[in-house]
């Protein structure tokens, strides 16, 4: 078993919390990690002033890997996302979201198993626009309307859509080099070509030619659309799935919500050089320093980075764990409870021995 140095990101709100209980589930694994503890979120904009401070992104450099709590984006700092920012400033290109049926956890869907890969840096969050009425927005207009018998009205804001194709050959590949590596049967590409002829065009056209080298996985495409409606009538047909960034903003969350939401659904952010996994929740300011956040979706993180650092059978363990002690439902946290009461539910701290007591 290797030993491994990660940086450790715990967050805002219920972040401390659950990323205690992700290190106590990781480190009785067996694997050894070294935690490099690092600030980031409204914690750090305090002791460092900075939501996303320098030697916070310096330290996931040098270890290549990173664990993060959710964190709350201050309001009123001019910073849209500390979690965009991160993916952009490292280079997270691929948006990695499994949606598993965890039995025990109240779902609309039964048996799904499916994976979201979705583009992360460009699209339509490739963070070029231009607001209503500003003379930026008025120079892009006069350009369009110059070169395109379409016109565009001036009193338009405009967001850009930026596909390249290095973009969508490295998401491709990844999602076919996952499916072989996971075992995967299928890749399905989804995408709107039939409208967005040149954006999506170009997806659809390189994401084509990808898939014919990869002959031993099955792949076919689906108009997005259409893809949503299928994913609710015959889940079953599909295994991975790979998309541009607004396309699997949205589909990652409805997949999330076909197995049960926020609180067990994990997911990693993989970039050429560095990789953050992290559960979809936000703080949960709420429930914040009481000890009866659900765990799951953080530790079900760190199951994840265990797989990505080859440490399959660690990561296995821990799925399997947290998958018994749901469905044995007497050691959980009240939102994995059907009556929500939280006299009666298992702490955070709780549920994470038992946890481990299954290892
Ligand atoms: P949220 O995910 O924090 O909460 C939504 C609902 O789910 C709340 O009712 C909350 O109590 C519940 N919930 C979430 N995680 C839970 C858990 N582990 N256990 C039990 N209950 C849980 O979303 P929000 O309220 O929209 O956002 C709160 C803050 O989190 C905001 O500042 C937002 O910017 C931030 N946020 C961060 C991330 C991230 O860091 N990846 C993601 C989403 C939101």
């Amino acid at each position: 078993m290797g030993s491994y140095r990660v940086t450790l990101i715990p967050g805002d709100g219920i972040g401390p919390e659950v990323s205690e209980a992700t290190k106590a589930v990781l480190d009785a694994t067996g694997v050894t990690i070294e935690w490099d503890e690092q600030p980031a979120g409204m914690n750090a904009m305090e002791t460092h002033g900075d939501v996303l401070p320098e030697v916070t992104l310096d330290s996931i450099r040098a270890n290549g890997i990173g664990l993060k709590g959710p964190l709350t984006t201050p309001i009123g700092t001019g910073f849209r996302s500390v979690n965009v920012a991160l993916r952009q400033a490292l280079g997270l290109y691929a948006n990695l979201r499994p949606g598993k049926t965890i039995k025990g956890v109240q779902a609309p869907f039964e048996d799904i198993d499916l994976v979201v890969v979705r583009e992360n840096l460009e699209g339509m969050y490739s963070g070029v626009e231009f607001d209503a009425g500003t003379s930026e927005a008025a120079t892009v207009i006069g350009a369009i309307n110059a070169n395109n018998s379409k016109k565009v009205d001036p009193s338009a804001a405009i967001s850009i859509k930026v596909i390249t194709p290095e973009g969508v050959s490295r998401i491709v590949r990844f999602a076919f080099e996952y499916a072989r590596a996971n075992k995967r049967k299928k890749v399905t590409i989804v995408h709107k070509a039939n409208i967005m002829k040149f954006t999506d065009g170009l997806f659809l056209r390189i994401a084509q030619e990808i898939a014919a080298e990869y002959p031993d996985i099955e792949s076919n495409d689906r108009i997005i659309d259409n893809m949503c409606m299928q994913l609710m009538q015959k889940p079953e047909e599909y295994d991975v799935l790979v998309m541009a960034n607004l396309y699997g903003d949205i589909v990652s969350d409805l997949v999330a919500g076909m197995v049960g939401g926020l609180g067990v659904a994990p997911s990693g952010n993989i970039g050429l050089k560095a990789s953050v996994f992290e559960p979809i929740h936000g703080s949960a300011p709420s429930h914040a320093g009481k000890n009866e956040a659900n765990p799951t979706a953080m530790i079900l993180s760190g199951a994840m980075m265990l797989r990505h650092l080859g440490e399959i059978d660690a990561g296995e363990r821990v799925e399997n764990a947290v998958a018994g002690v749901i469905a044995d439902g007497d050691r959980v946290t009240y939102d994995l409870r059907e009556d929500r009461d939280p006299s009666k539910a298992a702490t955070t701290t709780e549920m994470t021995k038992a946890i481990i007591d299954r290892l």
